[in-house]
């Protein structure tokens, strides 16, 4: 469907301009210098010839097949010049003009008539409000954008809503004398979406990596489904920003986007199998990596290096994010010892010293190239102003060229007096950086997309022990409520096989007496009403009661201190002894449930140690969850405490999510505590809030 967008055969400008500073001007001088290998169609009634080609009074007089009409006109008088572009067969229009839905209803209205039109027509819309697209494939040399880098045909494609993001990343790669394959920034996205654009470049072959940028998703789903096609394929890069109170403002007051929960897009990320950056450099230089390199087979790192600090800052980086330096193999050990001066230090890294030749710098190389301990080289490379630091680059760039591991370099020189050196490696494909850390870290992201194709996504458990229409009748019959009473919320859970402590509800404090003898002591008693929320807090619960004078002490008490029309007591049986934690899950409009888990008490009010994930969670991911708290080493046991059954919580955490996936109209859920054992887990405390 894009592909005529990205390679359109002929391009109209309708609102071409005679002036130099104006976007219709621009838009054909970008064509022209760019060298675009299509028809250009300047549209503007009063003109005969705009930069020296001839104007057309109407996009209805041109000669030539039109796949692509860029509109820089005022948006009122854009419906109009859509529907003549109908007639004419235009198949995209790119509006670069604002004033559309960005600026209140009316614009809104405009975007409406004209997509409506386009939609009669079979037009797509790229915009409005927005920069256009870019293609450097040299049969096509498209610049329909109003922007100002010429980008080298390469191998990585950008694509944002925001122009002014998009073209700073652009810009990034232009600086590093980095080459882009397909460039598109959509501004408003009335039609021709990212995921759209993200499932086009999945499928691009010229495309090597997708670079995006996201201030907040229009359709999350839609933009998972397609970003995880995507990133099975090939690496996709994404930096969310927004993540403050203030740039979530800024954001939801551009482009009409909507910044939507922070927390819900990191786990989309995740989930879809993003590499995720918080930072634009480091995005910038991931994606450098990635357009010239091959995927790492795992996260071993070889380092050769002709100085020795570099090597130690780049360690740490590489070690702390969980790649290792194995020790060279005899092998190479040997053939190092026979080859680099006898100084040399001849382990991971290896140092061959600033006097190292060209051929030390090779014969290394490719010694790590064909050894099976690395999956990825970095290469520190200083260049001496008494050696042939050109021969030496030459060296490098051979080993890469023939791309069997991935390689990064840390170029350290005065770029001005080394500047052929730096132009060698670059021109090979050898993403060069600076700072050893830059170097580093873009390695580390090689190895995370890695660790992303390897990870076992896991199945959705379907359970066949569920009570599916029982809970459903529950959830009916609570229509209206905003909160289960306790009998309805412990019922669903035992429907969803979700263990609990025996329990019973009572009117009274006689039917309390008669609930507790009924279960056995010791029992708990809760105080149960609307109006009370945390229990506790209001006197509403009293434990291990063993007998009935406790519960009849307790239930007059609470009838004292609370005072609701409505109050209840629920009796439970008293299960002491647990390791507490917290499950939890929250509607996140548009996309499903966050699910939670974390370790109770202190542990989730002051150390705010709980994981999320995105329901449905797999068996694979409710595993990691339960592995992935902070403290999940209490919950194997330390200091001669027994472990707690991790199998029960994970079930647990899949069983909660299939509830939340089967009845939506919960709006948030909460089981806190669940007390865990070393065989099995109970849910001691449960509410359920619904969407009213
Ligand atoms: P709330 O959270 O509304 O204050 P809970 O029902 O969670 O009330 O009870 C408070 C605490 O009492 C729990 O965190 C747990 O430590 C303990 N507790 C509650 N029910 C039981 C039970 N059935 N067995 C053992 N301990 C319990
Ligand atoms: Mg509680």
């Amino acid at each position: 469907m894009l592909e005529t967008l990205f390679n359109p055969k002929g391009v109209a400008v309708i609102g071409a301009s005679g002036k130099e500073l104006h976007i219709g001007n621009r838009v054909i001088k970008n064509l022209l210098d760019f060298g675009y290998q299509g028809g250009i169609y300047p549209i503007n009634p009063k003109e005969d010839e705009i930069r020296g080609i001839k104007a057309y009074k109407s996009i209805l007089d041109v000669p030539g097949q039109v796949d692509v009409a860029h509109m820089v006109i005022p948006a009122k008088f854009v419906p109009m010049a859509v529907e003549d572009c109908g007639k004419k067969g235009v198949k995209h229009i790119i509006i670069n003009s604002g004033g559309f839905s960005e600026t209140g209803p009316d614009g809104a209205d405009i975007e409406k008539a004209f997509l409506d039109k386009a939609k009669a027509y079979g037009i797509r819309i790229f915009g409005p409000n927005c920069q256009g697209i870019i293609n450097s494939d040299p049969d096509v040399r498209a610049y329909c954008n109003f922007t100002f880098t010429f980008p080298e045909p390469g191998h990585i494609s950008i694509v944002a809503l925001s122009g002014g993001v998009a073209e700073v990343i652009h810009q990034g790669f232009s600086a590093m004398e980095v080459g882009t394959r397909i460039y598109a920034s959509n501004g408003n996205a009335c039609d021709v979406s990212i995921p759209e654009i993200i499932r086009y470049l999945a499928d691009d072959e010229g495309t090597r990596v997708i670079v995006t940028y996201v201030e907040g998703l229009r359709d999350p789903m839609d933009f998972f489904e397609a970003v995880k096609e995507a990133a099975a394929k090939k690496p996709v890069l994404a930096m969310k920003a927004g993540r403050t109170m203030e740039g979530a403002k800024a954001a939801a007051s551009h482009t009409g986007g909507l910044a939507k929960e922070d927390m819900a897009t990191d786990l989309i990320f995740k989930k879809a199998g993003i590499v995720d950056f918080r930072d634009e450099g480091q995005l910038i230089n991931a994606a450098i990596a990635f357009g010239s390199q091959p995927v790492p087979k795992g996260n071993r790192v070889g380092i050769i290096t002709n100085t020795g600090g570099p090597a130690v800052i780049a360690t740490d980086i590489l070690v702390d994010a969980g790649l290792t330096l194995p020790p060279l193999s005899d092998k190479t050990r040997a053939l190092l010892k026979e080859t680099l001066y006898p100084e040399a230090t001849v382990s991971n890294p290896v140092d061959v010293l600033a006097t190292g030749t060209a051929e030390h710098f090779g014969k290394c190389l490719e010694a790590m190239m064909a050894d099976d301990s690395f999956d990825c080289v970095l290469v520190h490379f200083v260049t001496p102003f008494f050696m042939d630091t050109e021969s030496i680059a030459n060296a490098i760039a051979q080993v890469n060229q023939r791309q069997i591991k991935p390689m990064v370099c840390n170029l350290m020189t005065d770029r001005r007096q080394w500047a052929e050196t730096e132009a060698i490696l670059k021109a090979s494909g050898v993403p060069c950086f600076a700072l050893p850390s830059d170097a580093a870290r873009a390695l580390v992201a090689l190895v995370r997309y890695r660790n992303i194709l390897d990870r076992e996504p896991g199945r959705v458990r379907s359970y066949t022990d569920l009570d599916t229409d029982g809970a459903r009748e529950i959830f009916n019959q609570a229509n209206g409520q905003p909160m289960l009473a306790a009998d309805q919320v412990y019922e669903i859970l035992e429907a969803y096989g979700i263990d609990v402590p025996e329990w019973r509800m009572a009117d009274d404090i006689d039917g309390a007496v008669a609930a507790a003898a009924a279960i056995g002591y010791p029992v708990v008693l809760k105080a149960d009403a609307v109006s009370v929320v945390h229990k506790s807090d209001m006197g509403g619960v009293a434990v291990n009661l063993a007998d009935a004078e406790a519960v009849e002490q307790a239930a007059t008490m609470m009838t004292e201190r609370i005072d609701a029309r409505d109050l209840r007591f629920f009796v439970q049986q008293f299960v002491p002894g647990g390791r507490e934690v917290i499950l939890g899950a929250k509607a996140e409009p548009g996309v499903g449930h966050l699910i939670m888990f974390g370790l109770g008490g202190i542990f989730v009010e002051v150390l705010k140690d709980v994981v999320f994930n995105l329901s449905p969670v797999t068996d694979a991911e409710a595993r990691e969850m339960v592995d992935g708290i902070q403290a999940s080493a209490l919950l194997d046991g330390v200091r001669g405490e027994k472990p707690v059954d991790k199998a029960a919580l994970v079930d647990l955490i899949q069983r909660l999510s299939k509830l939340v996936t089967d009845f939506p109209q919960i709006k948030e859920l909460d089981l806190n505590p669940v007390m865990a054992f070393e065989k099995g887990a109970v849910a001691v405390d449960a509410r359920i809030g619904l969407i009213c």
